[in-house]
Order: structure tokens, then sequence, then C-alpha cells
């Protein structure tokens, strides 16, 4: 297990000696002492960034391309020790943590085939005068910042793109969950990526290194996955020195059932869209809204697959829903329960927090959930689902778009023409229409409103990583 800064290719200590524990969520045990980055540290990672990049833009985009594919490869040979290690310290199932390598390496391949696809354009300007060319060159030395619930897909989705357009990084994970994020810094330096192009920092003072890193003015780009809390002060930050930005923030996904829809599916999807990460994820249905006719009929098949789910700790195989990441998560999920119950929400399965040891919070369902209630209004993070009915199309879209998020929502109906006409009709950057899951590496991923600026993943994902560049010319 490794547990020291990666910077330059090497495994360092942090240079004030400070360390930090990592905790197990499934007994609040020590599982690992971290090295812990400091503002010295963080500057000594740019450095690296900094001076291997000329060389890593010039890399050839099939040799770039190639390390990626065999950082794939690694990545999917070594899936179950990894997932193993992400289970440990995350807390998450270790179904959930197998799926998220799958997905996690799949970026690493979707960047290996986009690095050689870096295409510019040229035409001819409508005066006649001259040729537009436009060619795109990397940004430059980026500062990624990644959150605990996806450890290592939140990490391979800026990772990928950074590297297949030319970048070096510095990544900065959450510091609940750091063992996944160096263990995949040793996946990356076996697969050939050069010392300095990847670095990996790290730290329990993430405020004061990000801030430091931003100030610097070799940092041209901060690509951020997180709460929008969070997202909002680096905004600000990234304000002061003009750093090009994406940010991949908060959510709170409404998952639509109309009373067309295929119940047997529309519970399927509600499964996967609420319980994916014990509901850890930004894209975990947050409010149910279902047409009246079938609202009780939908609330006790939900609850009872949600009550039919073994919890347990995320390393047991027979595990299908784990801990919540920490005290403080759990404390959320139990104060929106109850603020909900108060109001007058019901109960039809779990609503109770148990006694520890660990960090666990039960499925839930609450049905009859006031429509201004907080739990409607904030990302719950956890195995609960509220569920509020509606009686029309277009008070199912007023409900779903009544927030300052907006990235992804879930429309079940067997209409496709309606299936359509409220996907568009949703202010949300994705949308499953009769599906429960949206992120493929494939696909453009991200929000609208305050849930996030720019995308990740697709062809999209890679041009966050380049800058364009006009040249006006002409033969
Ligand atoms: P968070 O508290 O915002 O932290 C995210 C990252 O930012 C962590 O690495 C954290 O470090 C760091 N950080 C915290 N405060 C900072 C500051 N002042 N300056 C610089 N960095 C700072 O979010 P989280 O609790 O880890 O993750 C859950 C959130 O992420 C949810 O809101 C979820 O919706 C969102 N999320 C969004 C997406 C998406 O694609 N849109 C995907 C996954 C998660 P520390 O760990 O040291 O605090």
């Amino acid at each position: 297990m490794e547990t020291e800064l990666f910077v330059g290719g090497k495994w360092v200590p942090a240079s004030s000696g400070a360390r930090f524990d990592v905790l197990d969520p499934a007994t609040g045990g020590v599982i690992a002492s971290v090295a812990d980055g400091g503002v010295e540290d963080a500057i000594a990672a740019v450095d690296a960034a900094s001076d291997a990049l000329p060389a890593w833009a010039a890399t050839a985009p099939r040799v770039r391309s190639e390390i990626l594919r065999r950082a794939f490869e690694l990545m999917t040979s070594r899936t179950d020790d990894l997932a193993k290690l992400m289970s440990q310290e995350n807390g998450k199932a270790l179904v959930d943590a197998r799926g998220e390598l799958t997905y996690a390496a799949e970026f690493f391949r979707w960047y290996a085939e986009e690095a050689v696809r870096a295409d510019g354009t040229v035409t001819t300007a409508p005066s006649g005068a001259n040729r537009i060319v436009v060619i795109r060159q990397p940004v430059g030395v980026s500062v990624l910042v990644t959150p605990w619930n996806f450890p290592a897909a939140m990490a391979t989705r800026k990772i990928g793109p950074a590297l297949a357009a030319g970048c070096t990084v510095v990544l900065k994970p959450a510091s609940d969950t750091p063992l996944t994020a160096l263990a995949m810094a040793g996946v990356l330096a076996e697969a050939g990526v050069p010392a300095g192009v990847v670095n990996v920092l790290p730290s329990r003072s993430s405020g004061k290194v990000v801030s430091a890193m931003l100030r610097d003015p070799r940092v041209r780009k901060l690509s951020f996955t997180g709460s929008t809390e969070v997202g909002r002060i680096l905004l600000a930050q990234a304000a002061d020195h003009v750093v090009n930005t994406s940010m991949e923030l908060g959510g709170n996904a409404p998952f639509l059932v109309f009373a067309d829809a295929d119940l047997d599916a529309a519970i399927e999807g509600a499964m996967i869209a609420k319980m994916r990460n014990a509901g850890e994820a930004c894209t975990a249905a947050n409010r149910f809204y279902v047409e009246a006719p079938i609202a009780s009929a939908f609330a006790e098949r939900l609850a009872a697959r949600m009550a039919a789910l073994r919890v347990g700790p995320g390393t047991d195989e027979n595990t299908q829903v784990g801990p919540l990441v920490n005290e403080d998560t759990v404390d959320k999920v139990d104060r929106l329960v109850r603020s909900a119950v108060q109001e007058g929400a019901k109960t039809a399965t779990g609503g109770t927090r148990p006694d520890g040891p660990g960090f666990y919070y039960p499925p839930t369902v609450l049905t009859d959930v006031r429509p201004e209630s907080r739990i409607l209004r904030e990302e719950i993070f956890g195995p609960v689902a509220p569920i509020v009915t509606f009686t029309d199309e277009a008070e199912a879209i007023r409900l779903a778009n009544d927030t300052e998020f907006g990235l992804v929502a879930y429309v079940y109906t067997g209409d496709l023409a309606r299936g359509l006409r409220v996907s568009e009709g949703i202010e949300a950057g994705m949308v499953g229409l009769n599906r429960g899951l949206v992120s493929d590496p494939a696909a453009p991923f991200g929000g609208v409103k305050q849930s996030g600026i720019g995308r990740e993943g697709g062809h999209e994902g890679m041009l966050e990583y380049l800058e364009s560049k006009y040249i006006a010319v002409s033969w």
C-alpha cells in the first residue's frame, strides 16, 4: 500500500513530516497513515509538473495513447486488489467498487483512443482574404481536485483526457480516500507515464494547498469535482488569475415515473439510480416524483426491494450496501430524514439510525414528503428515497426544475414522445430516459445551473484540456 506523496516520479514524505490517518468506515478504526502534503509540497508538485510539461506536450500522440492503453490494461488486471483497497477506505460494497474500477479504467481506454484525434480545422475567411487555421494545444499544468465518493473514476475521468491532450497534472484526492489515488499513481508510473507528468498530493489542508497552486502562474487549469459549496470558493479563487476551470458539482436528481411507465423497469431503474454506491453519488436519484395512480404501488414495491438489501461491511462479498463514508455523512442523512418525518412524511422502510460501530444508515423509503421539505432541496448522499406524487406532466416538469441544481434527471414513461418532450423540458445536463444509469466514458457528463461548468468524458472531455489557437494565414 502506497502512503507517501507522489511527486516528480518519486514517493516522498511531506516536507513537514506530517501524516494523517485514513479510517475504515465499517469500524471507525485506522487503516493507514498517509503523508500530509502542505503548501511547500504543492509547489514542488507544480515544479515537477511544469518541468515535465514541454516534453510531454511534444510527445507523439500515439505514444501518449499507448501509455494510457497500458494503464487501462494494468488497472483492469488489478481490479480485485484495487477494489478491496477502495472498499476499505471508502466503505462501498465490493460489487460497487469493482463496478467503479471498470468504469474508471474505461476512461484510460477511451482517452487512449481520443489522444490521436485532437483535430483542428482549416476554413476560408468569409471575405476570401485568408485562411482560418485552428489548431489545438494543451492548456498546460492542471490541478485536479477529486471527491471521496468515486476515488478512482473521478481521478481517471480527469487524468485520462489531461494526459491525452498533452497536459501534466497535480491530483489532490479527498482526504477520506487518498489510498486509491496513490495506488493509481503507481499504475500510471508502471504504464510508462514519465516522471512529473502525474503528481499526487494527499493533504488535510486542502484549502491552503489548492489556493497556493491556483496563485502559481504556471497553473493554467483547475478541474474540480465536489460540492457546489466548495466549487463556488474555487471559482472565486480561479478568477484572481483567470485560471481555466471545469466544475463537476453537486446534484439533486429528480426521478419521474409516469402512470404509463413499465413499473418493473421503473423499480429496477430506481434501485440503480438510488442505491449505486449506497446513494453516495452526485447522480443519485434524490427526489422521486410519481404520478398519483401508481404512487402507492411504486412506494410499496420500492420499499420491499430496499428492505431486502443486505447491509454490512463493504469488504464482505455478500454486502449490497456498505457503511457511509464518515460520521458527518450519517449525521446529515439522519437529520434530513428526521426533519422530513417531523413535517409529516411516513417511513415505508428504514429511517432509524443504528448504534455503532461503523457509519451505517439503513435503506429508507419515505412517502407523503412535503414538496418544500429540506430533504428535497439538499443532496441526501445516502440510501434514502423520498417520494412525492404529481398529477400531470406540467407539474412533473415544474417540480423537477424546482432546484438550483441541474446535473441529471431520470424519466420513466411508456410514451417515447412524452419522454423526449419531458427530457427537453428538464433543466439538467443529462437525462436517463427509461434508464437508471447514465454514466458512460464515451458520453459528455456534466451539469447546468449550479451543478457545474464543462463536461467530462466523450469527445468533449478532452477539449477541456485543449486551447484553440487561431492562425490567420494567406497563401
Ligand atoms: P467536497 O467537500 O466539495 O470536497 C471535494 C474535494 O475538494 C476534496 O478533495 C476536498 O478535500 C477538497 N476541498 C474541500 N474544501 C476545499 C477548499 N476550500 N479548497 C480546495 N479544495 C477543497 O465534496 P465531497 O464531500 O468530497 O464530495 C461529495 C460532493 O461531490 C457532492 O456534492 C457530489 O454531488 C459531488 N460530486 C459531483 C460529481 C459530478 O460529476 N458532478 C461527481 C462526484 C461527486 P478534503 O477531502 O480534504 O476536504
